[in-house]
C-alpha cells in the first residue's frame, strides 16, 4: 500500500482553513518576534551581570589586598617585611598565614578562593605594579563557607595588586590578590529573568492566539457566510443571497465580493424567472391553442357526420350545415392567421419597418378600411386628425393594424346608432392616437385581462362570440415594438376608449420588441388615465 511522505503527512497536518492559516501566522510572528527580543535581552543582561560581578570581584580583591597589606606592616622598622634576596620575614609570614585570618579574608572579604603572594616590588614606567612572590610568601584560601541563597560558584578571576610599600631601611615590598571562583547571584538572576520572560512570552502567545483566532474569525466569517451562500445558491435555492448587515461588517474587498454575488445573484434569479415564466406562458399558449382550435373542428366534424347522415339528404339542411362549415373553416383560418402573426411578433422575429411618414395617412386608410363594416352596422365612424402632418417614426402597415383591430372591437362593441371616433393628436413624446366608442363597455374586473391572448369578455353576446381574443394581444406586442404605450378607460353601459402613445422615434429607445411573450397585462393597463409605463 502506498504510504504518505514525511511531506504529505506534514502536509496533511496543517490546516487548510483560512481561518486556521491566519490564526497560525499572528501566533508565528508573535512567537518569532518574542523569541528574538527574549533572546537578545537575556544575552545583554547575561553579559552585563558577567561585568558587573567581574567589577564587584576586583573591587573586593583590592580590599582584601588592602588588609593583607595592613596586617603585613611591620610595627617598626626593625622589622623589615622583606629583607635582601627577597627573603619573607618571618614574623610576617605567620602573620599572614594564619588559618583564622585566611578563613576571613576568603569567606567573608572575597567571598572566593583567595591566592596571596607577597614579595619584592617594583613598579613599571607604565604604573603597573610587579610582585615578585618571596619564598614561603604565597598562601592560598579556599572558600569554605556555605553559598547564600540565590548564590553559585563562577568562574570568575580577579587580580589586585597593592604596593610598592617602601620604608627607609626596608625593600620595597607588595602584595598581590587573586581572587578565583567566586559566589555570585548571576546565575539565579538570570534563570529568573529568564523565567520571567519564559510566561509572559507564553502569555503573550495565548494572547496572540485568542486574538489572531478573533480577528481571523471576523475576517473569515463573511467569506463563510459567502461561500455558504454559493453553496445554497448552487443547490437551486436562487433567493439566497449575503445579509446586508454581514456585508456592511465586513472589508472592502470582502463587502466588494459580496456585492457582486448578490447582484449576480439578483439577475441570475430574474433572468431563471423570465425563462420560468415564458416556459409556463408558453405552456398556457398551447394549452390555449388547442382549446382554441377544438371548437371549430368539433364543430366541422359534427357537420360532417350529420352530412353523411340523413341530414345529408334534405337540401335546406345540407345548405344549413355547408354554410355553418364555412363560418367554422373562416374562423379557423382567422384563428390561424392571427396565431401566425402573434408569434411572429413575439418571437421578435419580425422587424419592423420602420419609416418618418404622416401618421394622419396611416390612420386615414385605416379607419376608411373600415367605413363599410362601419355602415353596415349602423354606427358613426369619425375621424379627427391633426391639420398639419404628424410625423413619427412607425411600421405604417403594422400602425394600420393597431388602428384596424382597435376600431374594429370598438364597431363590433358598439349598437346600432352608437358613435365611434379616431382622434389623433402631437403628443410631448410624439403622437397620441384615441379610439373612443359609445358601446358596451368592459367590466372593472376585466379591463386587465383584456390585453391576454385568447381573452373575451365575459358578457356574452354575438359580438363577444366571433373574436379570438387575439385582437388586442397583437395590438399591445405592435405597440410595444414600438416602444409606445397602451391604455384603456372604460365605463359598463357607456363605453370604452383606448389610447395608445407613439414615441417620436423607436429606435433610440430599448423597445422589448425581442421579447418572446406578451408581459402579464395587469402590467400595462390602468383603469384610469394615466399613461401606463411600457412593459419591462
Ligand atoms: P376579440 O378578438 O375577441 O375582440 P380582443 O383581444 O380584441 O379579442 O379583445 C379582448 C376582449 O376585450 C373582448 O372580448 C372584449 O371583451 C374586450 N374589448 C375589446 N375592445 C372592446 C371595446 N371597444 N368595447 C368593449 N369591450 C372590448
Amino acid at each position: 500500500m502506498h504510504r504518505p511522505g514525511p511531506r504529505a503527512r506534514l502536509h496533511q497536518l496543517i490546516p487548510h482553513s483560512f481561518r486556521a492559516r491566519i490564526t497560525m501566522t499572528v501566533v508565528a510572528l508573535v512567537a518569532g518576534i518574542l523569541l528574538a527580543v527574549s533572546a537578545i535581552v537575556i544575552n545583554r543582561l547575561d553579559a552585563y551581570f558577567e561585568e558587573q560581578e567581574e567589577g564587584a570581584l576586583s573591587a573586593r580583591a583590592l580590599e582584601v589586598g588592602s588588609i593583607v597589606a595592613v596586617v603585613a606592616a611591620p610595627a617598626s622598622a626593625a622589622e623589615p617585611v622583606i629583607q635582601a634576596g627577597n627573603t619573607l620575614s618571618a614574623a610576617v609570614a605567620e602573620r599572614i598565614s594564619s588559618d583564622s585570618f585566611l578563613g576571613f579574608l576568603a569567606n567573608a572579604v572575597a567571598k572566593a578562593d583567595v591566592t596571596i603572594e607577597i614579595g619584592g616590588a617594583t613598579q613599571t614606567a607604565e604604573g603597573d605594579v610587579i610582585v615578585t612572590a618571596a619564598p614561603g610568601g604565597t598562601t592560598t584560601a579556599p572558600l569554605t563557607a556555605p553559598p547564600e541563597a540565590r548564590e553559585s560558584r563562577e568562574t570568575l578571576r580577579a587580580i589586585a595588586t597593592f604596593g610598592p610599600v617602601r620604608s627607609p631601611l626596608a625593600l620595597p615590598w607588595g602584595v598581590r590578590v587573586t581572587l578565583a571562583n567566586p559566589y555570585t547571584t548571576r546565575v539565579y538572576t538570570l534563570a529568573t529573568v529568564t523565567t520571567l520572560l519564559a510566561v509572559t512570552a507564553l502569555g503573550a502567545l495565548l494572547a496572540a492566539l485568542v486574538m489572531g483566532a478573533l480577528i481571523a474569525g471576523r475576517f473569515t466569517r463573511p467569506l463563510r457566510r459567502l461561500s455558504e451562500a454559493t453553496r445554497r445558491f448552487g443547490g437551486g435555492d436562487l433567493a439566497n443571497r449575503v445579509p446586508a448587515a454581514e456585508i456592511g461588517a465586513a472589508y472592502t474587498e470582502v463587502t466588494d465580493l459580496a456585492r457582486q454575488f448578490n447582484l449576480m445573484a439578483s439577475r441570475l434569479e430574474e433572468s431563471v424567472g423570465l425563462v420560468r415564466r415564458d416556459r409556463d406562458r408558453s405552456r398556457e399558449f398551447l394549452a390555449d391553442v388547442s382549446h382554441e382550435l377544438r371548437t371549430p373542428i368539433a364543430a366541422l366534424r359534427m357537420n360532417t357526420e350529420l352530412l353523411q347522415g340523413q341530414a345529408g339528404e334534405e337540401a335546406t339542411t345540407r345548405r344549413e350545415f355547408l354554410e355553418s362549415s364555412r363560418v367554422q373553416l373562416e374562423r379557423l383560418d382567422w384563428l390561424a392567421q392571427n396565431l401566425l402573426e402573434l408569434s411572429k411578433l413575439e418571437s421578435g422575429l419580425l422587424a419592423l419597418d420602420l419609416r418618418p411618414d404622416d401618421l394622419r395617412t396611416t390612420v386615414e386608410s385605416a379607419v376608411e378600411q373600415a367605413d363599410a363594416s362601419a355602415r353596415r352596422r349602423g354606427v358613426d365612424l369619425a375621424m379627427d386628425l391633426p391639420e398639419s402632418p404628424l410625423r413619427v417614426r412607425h411600421d405604417p402597415q403594422r400602425i394600420g393594424q393597431v388602428v384596424g383591430n382597435l376600431v374594429g372591437n370598438a364597431l363590433k362593441f358598439t349598437p346600432r346608432g352608437g358613435r365611434v371616433r379616431v382622434t389623433l393628436r402631437p403628443h410631448r413624446d410624439g403622437a397620441q392616437l384615441e379610439v373612443a366608442d359609445t358601446g358596451v363597455g368592459i367590466d372593472a374586473a376585466e379591463l386587465p385581462h383584456i390585453f391576454e391572448r385568447f381573452y373575451r369578455g365575459s358578457s356574452a353576446n354575438e359580438a363577444r362570440s366571433s373574436g379570438s381574443g387575439l385582437g388586442l394581444a397583437i395590438v399591445k406586442s405592435i405597440v410595444d415594438m414600438h416602444a409606445g404605450r397602451i391604455n384603456v378607460e372604460s365605463r359598463v353601459g357607456q363605453g370604452s376608449t383606448f389610447r395608445v402613445v407613439l414615441v417620436r422615434d423607436p429606435r433610440g429607445v430599448a423597445a422589448p420588441a425581442a421579447s418572446p411573450s406578451i408581459p402579464p397585462a395587469e402590467a400595462s393597463v390602468a383603469s384610469g388615465l394615466d399613461d401606463v409605463a411600457n412593459s419591462s
